[in-house]
């Protein structure tokens, strides 16, 4: 069969209900904890914090599809369905036999997959009658994508965005702004946690954890707002399903049978959202299919973390997730220019890993930036770093196949652009860029500070 360059579905193959791999999965990922009583979050708990309907997805682990609202389809048509492109000139630059195809989640303003669950989150926000929502962002990408969909839907939008990265990046701040959302410096003076947090760390820069904390405080201290999370969660995987039911189409409208899938993992929700549909099939003894997560060295949560309960963020007031983890104080070296920072791991995500239904890799950050760079030359599209991580290993896998002769077939998540990243790459083309692995002593230090639940 003649596969275009670039597919894209027409409207009336759009998926019309979102996966939920929980109910395939034999053993469920493990239940968030009260982190006061240590008893399994119950509903009232998590809607307390979270929009109702939302925690009654983060608790569903049978329902396998759930409708998408009409509302939030009809987002989704402006922006989706994305291509799934085949890979001709790069498979030709490489002389490989493999045929690699990735789909492209990048062309909205947001640049990135997380366009996808802002829209659902922000939709249930605003059909529980809410005021605003509040969160937490590091590199900007999610906080944008939450903006676009609170503008569209008239909420509120509150962003606490890691320090160092709202002085660094303050393009990302201002179209945050531009969308009407209120960025806020973190750690700041304006919650409980922020000014203990500054309190013993003057002049910290801030963390992605320690912004979670801000968020959530302010969520449940102002009326009318909720706070809402743009990865690691159960529902985050469950909107971000939309990415593999639409590659999972595409590819059995063309017969394309992907060998391996690839995907770069931060908290896990652009991976657990390409795999789930075809990890459905692989639980379900219908089709196998080779996974692998592609993490940063100078993060390695799924390779060299302990699968474990633990706090989520850094003020300890978020429920308590068992995970893939190297502690909820551990910050990445300051050189680390890539993404993917957060300490732990979606429980699904994690569950399934040391089910061994996938498997991981990590990846030196300059060995990353070399594979953009070279995606960027051949492909024309100028990859977020942390898309990268998933080039690099697709490009590993295609090279080796020229090694074997093996044709095999390899499909990757591209999640996004790198427009914002460009103080990495200046890095990187400058040969300043270094990598920086953590040694066995800095991740069990951090991995010290674990929830005592974990002796019961
Ligand atoms: C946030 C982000 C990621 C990582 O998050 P996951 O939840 O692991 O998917 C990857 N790529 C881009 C472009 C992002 O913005």
């Amino acid at each position: 069969m003649n596969i275009p360059y670039k597919i894209y579905l027409e409207e009336s193959e759009l998926p019309r209900q979102w996966y939920n791999v929980r109910a395939d999965m034999k053993n469920k990922p493990a239940p968030l904890l009260n982190p006061a009583t240590l008893a399994p979050a119950s509903l009232d708990e998590l809607s307390a914090v979270f929009c109702h309907d939302l925690a009654m997805q983060e608790l569903d682990d049978t329902t396998a599809l759930i409708d998408i609202p009409e509302e939030i389809l009809n987002f989704y048509k402006m922006y989706r369905p994305s291509p799934l492109v085949r890979a001709y000139c790069l498979e030709k630059a490489l002389g490989t036999p493999a045929k690699i195809y990735y789909k492209f989640e990048g062309n909205n303003t947001s640049g990135s997959h997380k366009l996808n669950s802002a829209i659902a989150q922000a939709y249930y926000a605003k059909k529980q009658g809410l005021k605003g929502v509040t969160t937490e962002t590091g590199a900007g990408q999610w906080g944008t994508a939450l903006s676009m969909a609170c503008a569209y839907l008239g909420l509120d939008c509150k962003v606490y965005m890691v320090k160092v990265s709202y002085e660094q990046k303050p393009f990302r701040r201002e179209v945050m702004r531009t969308y009407g959302a209120n960025v806020t410096p973190s750690p700041s003076d304006t919650t409980n946690v922020g000014r203990k947090i500054l309190s013993e760390f003057p002049g910290t820069t801030g963390s992605l954890g320690c912004a979670i904390s801000e968020a959530v405080e302010a969520a449940v201290s102002t009326e009318g707002y909720r706070y809402v999370l743009g990865s690691v969660l159960n529902q985050v995987l469950l909107h971000q399903s939309v990415i593999g039911l639409e590659t999972m189409a595409a590819c059995d409208k063309y017969e394309i049978k992907p060998d391996v899938i690839i995907g770069c993992a931060g908290g896990g929700s652009n991976l657990g959202g390409l795999i789930s549909p075809f990890m459905g099939r692989k639980l379900r003894g219908e089709a196998d299919y080779q996974f692998i997560a592609v993490e940063p060295a100078s993060c390695p949560s799924l390779t060299r973390g302990k699968f474990a309960y633990d706090f989520c963020d850094t003020g300890k007031v978020c429920p308590l997730a068992k995970m893939y983890t190297l502690g909820s104080g551990f910050i990445p070296s300051p050189n680390h220019a890539g993404g993917l920072r957060y300490h732990g791991m979606s429980s699904i995500v994690s569950q399934l890993y040391h089910d061994g239904l996938m498997e991981a890799r990590s990846c030196e950050q300059t060995s990353v930036f070399e594979a953009a760079v070279q995606f960027a030359r051949i492909e024309g599209i100028l990859p977020a770093p942390e898309s990268s991580h998933a080039i690099r290993v697709a490009l590993d896998e295609a090279l080796r196949c020229k090694e074997t002769g093996e044709e095999k077939t390899i499909l990757f998540g591209l999640t996004g652009t790198g427009y914002f990243d460009m103080v990495a790459y200046q890095k990187y083309n400058d040969g300043e860029m270094s990598d920086y692995i953590p040694t066995d002593e800095d991740i069990a230090a951090s991995l010290a500070n674990l929830p005592p639940t974990n002796e019961a």
